[in-house]
Protein backbone atom coordinates (compact mmCIF):
# COMPACT_ATOMS: atom_id res chain seq x y z
CA UNK A 1 0.00 0.00 0.00
CA UNK A 2 1.29 3.67 -1.17
CA UNK A 3 0.50 7.00 -1.05
CA UNK A 4 -1.84 7.36 -4.50
CA UNK A 5 -0.11 9.57 -7.82
CA UNK A 6 0.10 12.58 -8.42
CA UNK A 7 0.24 13.69 -12.62
CA UNK A 8 1.33 17.89 -11.55
CA UNK A 9 1.90 18.69 -15.46
CA UNK A 10 -0.49 17.33 -18.00
CA UNK A 11 -3.00 18.69 -20.90
CA UNK A 12 -6.01 16.84 -20.41
CA UNK A 13 -7.81 19.45 -22.54
CA UNK A 14 -6.65 18.73 -25.98
CA UNK A 15 -5.19 15.14 -26.41
CA UNK A 16 -5.52 12.23 -29.20
CA UNK A 17 -5.90 9.69 -26.42
CA UNK A 18 -8.94 7.62 -27.18
CA UNK A 19 -8.72 8.97 -30.58
CA UNK A 20 -7.35 8.12 -34.06
CA UNK A 21 -3.15 7.63 -33.12
CA UNK A 22 -1.12 10.12 -35.06
CA UNK A 23 2.54 10.78 -35.11
CA UNK A 24 3.35 14.17 -33.73
CA UNK A 25 3.74 17.28 -36.66
CA UNK A 26 6.50 19.30 -35.79
CA UNK A 27 5.64 23.06 -37.45
CA UNK A 28 8.69 24.79 -37.65
CA UNK A 29 9.16 25.67 -33.32
CA UNK A 30 6.70 27.22 -31.20
CA UNK A 31 5.41 29.91 -33.39
CA UNK A 32 4.53 26.97 -36.34
CA UNK A 33 3.24 24.81 -33.18
CA UNK A 34 1.11 27.83 -31.94
CA UNK A 35 -0.24 28.35 -35.92
CA UNK A 36 -0.63 24.27 -35.97
CA UNK A 37 -2.75 24.53 -33.19
CA UNK A 38 -5.21 27.27 -34.50
CA UNK A 39 -6.03 25.16 -37.09
CA UNK A 40 -6.58 21.60 -35.57
CA UNK A 41 -8.00 22.36 -31.68
CA UNK A 42 -11.46 23.38 -33.49
CA UNK A 43 -11.77 19.91 -34.35
CA UNK A 44 -9.81 18.06 -31.50
CA UNK A 45 -12.68 19.96 -28.96
CA UNK A 46 -15.62 18.48 -30.61
CA UNK A 47 -15.20 15.30 -28.30
CA UNK A 48 -12.66 17.03 -25.74
CA UNK A 49 -14.92 16.31 -22.70
CA UNK A 50 -14.74 12.24 -23.90
CA UNK A 51 -10.85 12.05 -24.31
CA UNK A 52 -10.19 13.82 -21.05
CA UNK A 53 -12.32 11.47 -19.38
CA UNK A 54 -10.60 8.06 -21.18
CA UNK A 55 -7.41 9.54 -20.64
CA UNK A 56 -8.46 10.07 -16.56
CA UNK A 57 -9.06 6.54 -17.09
CA UNK A 58 -5.69 6.09 -18.01
CA UNK A 59 -3.63 7.80 -14.78
CA UNK A 60 -5.75 6.26 -12.84
CA UNK A 61 -5.18 3.00 -14.18
CA UNK A 62 -1.37 3.61 -13.37
CA UNK A 63 -2.45 4.57 -10.02
CA UNK A 64 -2.60 8.27 -10.44
CA UNK A 65 -5.65 9.85 -8.62
CA UNK A 66 -4.96 13.56 -9.16
CA UNK A 67 -3.69 15.51 -11.41
CA UNK A 68 -2.74 19.48 -12.13
CA UNK A 69 -4.08 20.28 -16.28
CA UNK A 70 -2.78 22.87 -17.72
CA UNK A 71 -5.74 23.57 -20.38
CA UNK A 72 -5.90 26.04 -23.29
CA UNK A 73 -7.28 29.90 -23.13
CA UNK A 74 -6.99 31.39 -26.68
CA UNK A 75 -8.16 33.32 -29.24
CA UNK A 76 -9.40 29.96 -31.13
CA UNK A 77 -10.47 27.62 -27.92
CA UNK A 78 -11.69 30.73 -26.13
CA UNK A 79 -13.23 29.54 -22.94
CA UNK A 80 -14.93 26.23 -24.73
CA UNK A 81 -11.63 23.98 -23.81
CA UNK A 82 -11.87 25.05 -20.43
CA UNK A 83 -15.53 24.31 -20.27
CA UNK A 84 -14.99 20.67 -21.94
CA UNK A 85 -12.76 19.91 -19.48
CA UNK A 86 -14.36 21.43 -16.31
CA UNK A 87 -17.29 18.86 -17.84
CA UNK A 88 -15.04 15.87 -18.02
CA UNK A 89 -14.01 16.45 -14.41
CA UNK A 90 -17.15 16.80 -12.93
CA UNK A 91 -18.41 13.81 -14.03
CA UNK A 92 -15.44 12.32 -12.70
CA UNK A 93 -15.32 14.62 -9.62
CA UNK A 94 -16.03 11.16 -7.23
CA UNK A 95 -12.61 9.19 -7.89
CA UNK A 96 -10.58 11.89 -9.28
CA UNK A 97 -9.35 15.18 -7.67
CA UNK A 98 -7.94 18.17 -9.92
CA UNK A 99 -6.41 21.57 -10.55
CA UNK A 100 -6.40 23.58 -13.24
CA UNK A 101 -4.01 25.88 -14.93
CA UNK A 102 -5.28 28.95 -17.33
CA UNK A 103 -2.58 28.25 -19.96
CA UNK A 104 -2.06 31.19 -22.82
CA UNK A 105 -0.38 28.22 -24.90
CA UNK A 106 -0.75 30.71 -28.04
CA UNK A 107 1.44 34.10 -25.90
CA UNK A 108 -0.40 36.24 -23.97
CA UNK A 109 0.28 38.98 -26.26
CA UNK A 110 1.46 36.92 -29.53
CA UNK A 111 -2.33 36.11 -29.15
CA UNK A 112 -4.75 38.53 -28.29
CA UNK A 113 -5.47 35.95 -25.30
CA UNK A 114 -5.11 38.43 -22.68
CA UNK A 115 -8.64 39.44 -22.51
CA UNK A 116 -10.10 35.04 -22.21
CA UNK A 117 -7.05 35.41 -19.61
CA UNK A 118 -8.97 37.91 -17.39
CA UNK A 119 -12.36 35.90 -17.95
CA UNK A 120 -10.79 32.46 -17.26
CA UNK A 121 -9.38 33.43 -13.94
CA UNK A 122 -12.18 34.74 -12.39
CA UNK A 123 -13.08 31.26 -13.09
CA UNK A 124 -13.01 27.91 -10.93
CA UNK A 125 -9.01 27.64 -11.82
CA UNK A 126 -5.94 27.62 -9.51
CA UNK A 127 -3.36 28.86 -11.71
CA UNK A 128 -2.16 31.77 -13.93
CA UNK A 129 0.00 30.03 -16.65
CA UNK A 130 2.31 30.97 -19.42
CA UNK A 131 4.88 30.27 -21.90
CA UNK A 132 8.29 31.26 -23.23
CA UNK A 133 7.82 35.28 -22.64
CA UNK A 134 10.74 35.87 -25.03
CA UNK A 135 10.69 33.85 -27.70
CA UNK A 136 6.61 33.96 -28.19
CA UNK A 137 5.76 37.59 -26.61
CA UNK A 138 9.11 38.97 -27.38
CA UNK A 139 9.73 40.29 -23.25
CA UNK A 140 9.68 38.90 -20.02
CA UNK A 141 8.75 42.03 -18.10
CA UNK A 142 5.47 42.92 -19.42
CA UNK A 143 4.13 39.41 -19.65
CA UNK A 144 5.63 38.45 -16.56
CA UNK A 145 4.01 41.67 -14.79
CA UNK A 146 0.70 40.87 -16.17
CA UNK A 147 0.81 37.13 -15.30
CA UNK A 148 1.76 37.83 -11.41
CA UNK A 149 -1.14 41.07 -11.75
CA UNK A 150 -3.50 38.14 -13.34
CA UNK A 151 -2.75 36.22 -9.99
CA UNK A 152 -2.59 38.69 -7.35
CA UNK A 153 -5.97 39.91 -8.71
CA UNK A 154 -7.26 36.82 -8.41
CA UNK A 155 -5.71 35.38 -5.72
CA UNK A 156 -4.48 32.31 -7.85
CA UNK A 157 -0.79 30.43 -8.14
CA UNK A 158 0.95 30.98 -11.52
CA UNK A 159 2.42 27.81 -12.80
CA UNK A 160 4.22 28.89 -16.04
CA UNK A 161 5.99 26.52 -18.89
CA UNK A 162 9.51 27.73 -19.56
CA UNK A 163 11.39 26.10 -22.12
CA UNK A 164 13.99 28.98 -23.17
CA UNK A 165 17.11 27.08 -22.29
CA UNK A 166 19.49 30.30 -22.68
CA UNK A 167 20.09 33.11 -21.17
CA UNK A 168 16.08 34.66 -21.77
CA UNK A 169 15.57 31.78 -19.84
CA UNK A 170 18.01 33.08 -16.73
CA UNK A 171 16.83 35.96 -16.90
CA UNK A 172 13.71 34.98 -16.96
CA UNK A 173 13.88 32.32 -13.40
CA UNK A 174 15.59 35.52 -11.78
CA UNK A 175 12.71 37.88 -12.64
CA UNK A 176 9.99 35.57 -11.27
CA UNK A 177 11.84 34.91 -8.12
CA UNK A 178 12.53 38.90 -7.77
CA UNK A 179 8.21 39.45 -8.55
CA UNK A 180 7.83 36.21 -5.65
CA UNK A 181 10.24 38.01 -3.40
CA UNK A 182 8.41 41.42 -3.76
CA UNK A 183 4.65 39.87 -3.24
CA UNK A 184 4.90 36.90 -0.77
CA UNK A 185 1.50 36.20 -1.41
CA UNK A 186 3.07 33.82 -4.06
CA UNK A 187 5.41 32.27 -1.81
CA UNK A 188 4.66 28.23 -2.09
CA UNK A 189 1.71 28.55 -4.82
CA UNK A 190 4.68 29.72 -7.57
CA UNK A 191 5.79 26.80 -10.05
CA UNK A 192 8.13 26.77 -13.17
CA UNK A 193 7.53 23.75 -15.25
CA UNK A 194 10.11 22.00 -17.69
CA UNK A 195 12.72 25.44 -16.64
CA UNK A 196 15.15 24.09 -18.98
CA UNK A 197 17.43 26.86 -18.43
CA UNK A 198 18.38 24.92 -14.70
CA UNK A 199 20.40 23.12 -16.60
CA UNK A 200 22.39 24.86 -18.65
CA UNK A 201 23.83 26.70 -15.77
CA UNK A 202 27.36 26.71 -13.98
CA UNK A 203 27.98 24.47 -10.64
CA UNK A 204 28.04 27.93 -8.53
CA UNK A 205 25.07 29.96 -10.67
CA UNK A 206 22.93 26.77 -10.29
CA UNK A 207 23.55 26.26 -6.24
CA UNK A 208 22.68 30.09 -6.00
CA UNK A 209 19.68 29.68 -8.12
CA UNK A 210 18.64 26.56 -6.17
CA UNK A 211 18.81 28.65 -2.75
CA UNK A 212 17.07 31.51 -3.66
CA UNK A 213 13.93 29.00 -5.51
CA UNK A 214 14.19 27.27 -2.48
CA UNK A 215 13.91 30.77 -0.29
CA UNK A 216 10.94 32.30 -2.18
CA UNK A 217 9.37 28.68 -2.36
CA UNK A 218 9.10 28.36 -5.93
CA UNK A 219 8.91 25.21 -6.98
CA UNK A 220 9.70 23.25 -10.72
CA UNK A 221 7.45 20.68 -12.20
CA UNK A 222 9.85 17.85 -14.74
CA UNK A 223 8.91 15.69 -17.10
CA UNK A 224 12.36 14.33 -16.30
CA UNK A 225 13.58 15.01 -19.71
CA UNK A 226 17.02 12.74 -20.95
CA UNK A 227 18.88 12.96 -23.65
CA UNK A 228 20.63 16.46 -24.94
CA UNK A 229 19.23 18.10 -21.40
CA UNK A 230 19.31 16.77 -17.63
CA UNK A 231 17.47 18.84 -15.19
CA UNK A 232 19.98 18.92 -12.19
CA UNK A 233 16.88 17.52 -10.17
CA UNK A 234 19.21 16.03 -7.17
CA UNK A 235 20.79 20.09 -6.82
CA UNK A 236 17.30 21.05 -6.54
CA UNK A 237 15.98 18.81 -3.62
CA UNK A 238 19.46 19.32 -1.85
CA UNK A 239 18.16 23.16 -1.00
CA UNK A 240 15.06 21.65 -0.66
CA UNK A 241 13.04 23.15 -4.04
CA UNK A 242 9.71 21.23 -4.43
CA UNK A 243 10.39 19.42 -7.36
CA UNK A 244 7.31 17.08 -8.65
CA UNK A 245 6.26 15.23 -12.46
CA UNK A 246 3.98 15.15 -14.91
CA UNK A 247 3.82 13.53 -18.09
CA UNK A 248 2.81 16.26 -19.86
CA UNK A 249 1.65 15.11 -23.05
CA UNK A 250 0.07 11.50 -23.46
CA UNK A 251 -0.88 11.77 -27.50
CA UNK A 252 -0.95 14.96 -28.56
CA UNK A 253 0.36 16.78 -31.54
CA UNK A 254 3.62 17.80 -29.77
CA UNK A 255 4.47 14.43 -27.89
CA UNK A 256 2.93 10.19 -28.43
CA UNK A 257 5.68 9.22 -25.73
CA UNK A 258 3.65 9.52 -22.48
CA UNK A 259 2.77 6.72 -20.14
CA UNK A 260 0.39 8.03 -18.09
CA UNK A 261 2.82 6.33 -15.27
CA UNK A 262 4.46 8.78 -13.01
CA UNK A 263 5.99 5.73 -11.36
CA UNK A 264 7.80 5.39 -14.95
CA UNK A 265 8.98 8.94 -14.45
CA UNK A 266 10.40 8.13 -11.07
CA UNK A 267 12.28 4.83 -12.26
CA UNK A 268 13.73 7.06 -14.92
CA UNK A 269 15.45 9.76 -12.61
CA UNK A 270 16.18 6.82 -10.27
CA UNK A 271 18.48 5.61 -13.52
CA UNK A 272 19.16 9.29 -14.41
CA UNK A 273 20.68 10.25 -11.50
CA UNK A 274 22.07 6.52 -10.33
CA UNK A 275 19.55 6.29 -7.25
CA UNK A 276 20.47 2.61 -6.86
CA UNK A 277 20.61 2.14 -3.01
CA UNK A 278 17.49 0.72 -1.75
CA UNK A 279 17.36 3.68 0.44
CA UNK A 280 17.72 6.25 -2.58
CA UNK A 281 15.14 4.31 -4.61
CA UNK A 282 12.61 4.78 -1.77
CA UNK A 283 13.58 8.28 -2.22
CA UNK A 284 12.39 8.56 -5.38
CA UNK A 285 8.82 7.69 -4.80
CA UNK A 286 8.35 11.22 -3.70
CA UNK A 287 8.39 12.40 -7.10
CA UNK A 288 5.50 9.74 -8.67
CA UNK A 289 3.25 10.89 -5.26
CA UNK A 290 4.33 14.54 -5.26
CA UNK A 291 5.20 14.54 -1.97
CA UNK A 292 4.35 11.72 0.75
CA UNK A 293 6.48 8.44 0.98
CA UNK A 294 6.11 6.34 4.27
CA UNK A 295 9.28 6.14 5.83
CA UNK A 296 11.20 9.15 6.85
CA UNK A 297 14.98 9.79 6.02
CA UNK A 298 15.61 8.23 9.19
CA UNK A 299 13.80 5.24 8.58
CA UNK A 300 10.24 6.39 11.06
CA UNK A 301 6.95 5.60 9.46
CA UNK A 302 5.50 9.45 8.61
CA UNK A 303 2.27 7.85 6.10
CA UNK A 304 0.10 6.59 6.60
CA UNK A 305 -1.84 8.57 9.55
CA UNK A 306 -4.61 8.23 11.48
CA UNK A 307 -7.07 11.06 9.73
CA UNK A 308 -5.70 11.11 6.70
CA UNK A 309 -8.03 10.34 3.79
CA UNK A 310 -7.92 7.24 2.53
CA UNK A 311 -6.23 8.22 -0.88
CA UNK A 312 -3.82 4.84 -1.86
CA UNK A 313 -2.84 2.35 -4.26
CA UNK A 314 -1.99 -1.60 -4.03
CA UNK A 315 0.70 -2.10 -6.06
CA UNK A 316 2.65 -5.81 -6.77
CA UNK A 317 6.16 -4.97 -4.90
CA UNK A 318 6.99 -5.87 -1.57
CA UNK A 319 8.67 -2.14 -0.57
CA UNK A 320 8.51 1.28 -2.44
CA UNK A 321 12.36 0.93 -3.63
CA UNK A 322 10.96 -2.51 -5.39
CA UNK A 323 7.93 -0.04 -6.86
CA UNK A 324 10.61 2.67 -8.32
CA UNK A 325 12.85 0.10 -9.81
CA UNK A 326 10.44 -2.24 -10.73
CA UNK A 327 7.53 -0.10 -12.02
CA UNK A 328 5.67 -2.43 -10.42
CA UNK A 329 2.03 -3.23 -11.46
CA UNK A 330 -0.86 -0.67 -10.04
CA UNK A 331 -3.73 -3.49 -8.81
CA UNK A 332 -6.06 -1.36 -7.33
CA UNK A 333 -6.23 2.79 -6.83
CA UNK A 334 -8.75 3.78 -3.57
CA UNK A 335 -9.56 7.49 -3.50
CA UNK A 336 -11.30 8.92 -0.67
CA UNK A 337 -12.02 5.61 0.22
CA UNK A 338 -13.72 3.78 -2.96
CA UNK A 339 -11.89 1.58 -4.89
CA UNK A 340 -11.55 3.39 -8.52
CA UNK A 341 -9.54 0.86 -10.28
ZN1 LIG B 1 2.87 21.35 -20.82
Amino acid sequence: MLPSFKDMHIHLDKTLYADKWQAVRRAGGIKGMIELEQKVLPDMLKNSTYKAEKLIELLQSHGTGFARSHVNIEPTSKLDSLKNLEKALENKKASFGSELVAFPQHGLYYTDSLPYMKEAAKMDIDFIGGLDPTNVDGSIEKTIDTTVQLALDNNKGIDIHLHESGKSGHDTIDYLIKKVNENPGLEGKTFISHSFALATLDKNNLEATAEQLSNAQIGIISTIPFGKLIMPIPTLLKYNVNVMTGNDSIVDYWNTMGTGSVLQKANLAAQLYGQTSEFALSRMLRLATAGPIPLADNGVQQWPNAGDDADFILIDASCSAEAVSRISHVSSLIVKGNIIY
